[in-house]
């Protein structure tokens, strides 16, 4: 199937609508598209063309905004780098994805050293070629690749095309209807889906974006008094945040304001009942990277009744628990839709992401008698740590890396200020220091990921086949 161009298609549209706004500057879709447009010459003149693979390294701010939507009318892919990864790790994924360009906005210069990177400075400086965009997309076109990680340990490159995001978006739509003075406020990162999908909704709705450059609690609670912006997405520690800065600024919500999307993992009854005191109604939402984001969503009618559960699936969407024979048998969750990815890039390119149509996500689960998701067990034990995945196999790969180290167990620790924080258990097999494992893991992967607290121990919890227990970790102490 053909779609028009989304950005030509909505600025022919509605043109004179506010697109994005940063800070005091706005953009109407038709300035946006014309931005895009110009940026669009410069990367031709770069050598982008329709069949590049290009990746971006960036903060959020417009002008990132405009490169990538010169990049959707170039008809190129864009593998998305998370800022906060170690150079090691965006290496990785730099040459796994192959990627022709490495786009990296200048106060990152350093995470990358590659004979493909191009700083933002200099695309600026490139004379514009004659350009005409790609009038329509085939709706098989990738647009986005994400990274994750699994079991393994190994970042997979997630595609995501024009149809994924397509009923991504209308699912959502369909759910919470839109309306033309809609703007969503985005304080997550641009290079994840939940940020991506934010300006993919923007465009197939004609909704207006606010864009932070972060997420600060402050700056979101002023923003919701202010009227300007109508929903936002949402994880529960910054739900948590936004709640606390609120009362403490004593604010109150502007009634144009309508929805959070709130993903990543349950939220406390307690935070919706807070938020509910301030009229904003959450919507709790279960999704992934190889689904466009949101597959569930739990209403805030039911929140109370069904605390705990994700919800029903989209309209779209079909959800089923693996081998389950009546309601409440726990299995692994499938789901199957327009939204589902149809493969991953790189290394993992031959690995079949459906089976008989179905993703199998890893993630453990039920439906109940009505039909309401419960996630009980995500998938290889991951840990949230203020709204970033972290895969314990991951940290476990590095400090094995280390010749000290003989086994390596990690999970998740409560962390009042991030949720969840990683802490490893380490049997040694020559003498080390814990600081010296630290300082390697510090070298190799995110600072996010570092374990916070780190021990020595004489053997790890395995079960008869040496798997390693990570939910038997949990319950050690310190
Ligand atoms: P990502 O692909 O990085 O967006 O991570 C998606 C993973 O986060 C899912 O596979 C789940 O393991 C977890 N997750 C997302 N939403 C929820 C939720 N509502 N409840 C429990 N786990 C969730
Ligand atoms: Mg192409
Ligand atoms: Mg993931």
């Amino acid at each position: 199937m053909m779609y028009p161009n989304w950005l030509s298609q909505r600025a022919y549209l509605n043109g004179s609508r506010m697109a994005l706004s940063f800070g005091e500057q706005q953009w109407t879709f038709a300035e946006l598209d014309g931005k895009a447009l110009e940026y669009a010459g410069k990367l031709s003149a770069a050598g982008v063309t329709k069949d590049s693979r290009v990746a971006f390294l960036s903060k959020s701010h417009p002008r990132f905004v405009m490169l990538m939507y010169a990049c959707l009318h170039a008809g190129c892919e864009m593998v998305m780098l998370n800022e906060r990864l170690s150079k090691a790790e965006l290496a990785y994924q730099l040459e796994d994805s192959g990627a022709d360009f490495a786009f990296v906005d200048d106060v990152l210069a350093d995470k990358i050293d590659s004979p493909r990177k191009m700083l933002f400075s200099e695309i600026d400086k490139k004379e514009e070629l004659p350009f005409m965009p790609e009038p329509e997309w085939h709706s098989d076109r990738t647009i986005s690749i994400m990274y994750t990680s699994g079991t393994t340990g190994n970042p997979k490159g997630v595609r995501q095309t024009a149809e994924n995001h397509f009923s991504s978006a209308v699912s959502s739509a369909l759910n919470i209807g839109i309306a033309p003075d809609d703007v969503w406020l985005c304080t997550v990162p641009l290079f994840h889906i939940s940020g991506f999908s934010i300006l993919m909704r923007s465009l197939i709705y004609g909704m207006g974006v606010r864009l932070h450059p972060k997420f600060d609690a402050e700056q979101c609670a002023y923003e919701l008094q202010a009227g300007r912006v109508t929903h936002m997405s949402v994880v529960g520690v910054t739900l948590e945040r936004i709640l606390a800065a609120l009362k403490e600024l004593d604010l109150e919500v502007s009634p144009r304001f309508k929805v959070m999307l709130a993903g990543g993992g349950p939220i406390p009854t307690n935070y919706i009942h807070r938020a509910g005191s301030y009229g904003i109604s959450v919507l709790q939402t279960y999704g992934m990277t190889e689904t466009s984001s949101q597959t569930t969503t739990l209403q805030p009618d039911d929140a109370d009744r069904k605390a705990g559960s994700s919800g029903k699936p989209l309209f779209l969407y079909q959800v089923q628990i693996g081998d389950a024979k009546k309601a409440g048998d726990i299995g692994e969750i499938h789901i199957r839709g327009p939204q589902v990815t149809p493969g991953y890039i790189g290394k993992f390119a031959d690995r079949e992401v459906q089976q008989e149509g179905w993703l199998h996500t890893g993630d453990m689960g039920y439906l109940d008698e009505e039909g309401f998701l419960f996630v009980v067990d995500r998938r290889s034990d991951l840990i949230v740590s203020g709204g970033e995945n972290i895969y314990p196999a991951e940290i476990e790969k590095t400090l094995l890396a280390h010749p000290a180290v003989r086994e390596a167990g990690v999970c998740g620790m409560q962390s009042d200020e991030w949720g969840e924080v990683p802490v490893a258990f380490v049997v040694l097999n020559a003498p080390a220091k814990a600081d010296e494992l630290l300082a390697h893991c510090r070298e190799q992967i995110a600072s996010y990921k570092v374990p916070k607290h780190l021990r020595f121990v004489d053997a790890l919890p395995r079960n008869a086949s040496n798997k390693l227990l990570r939910r038997e970790l949990k319950t050690w102490d310190w």
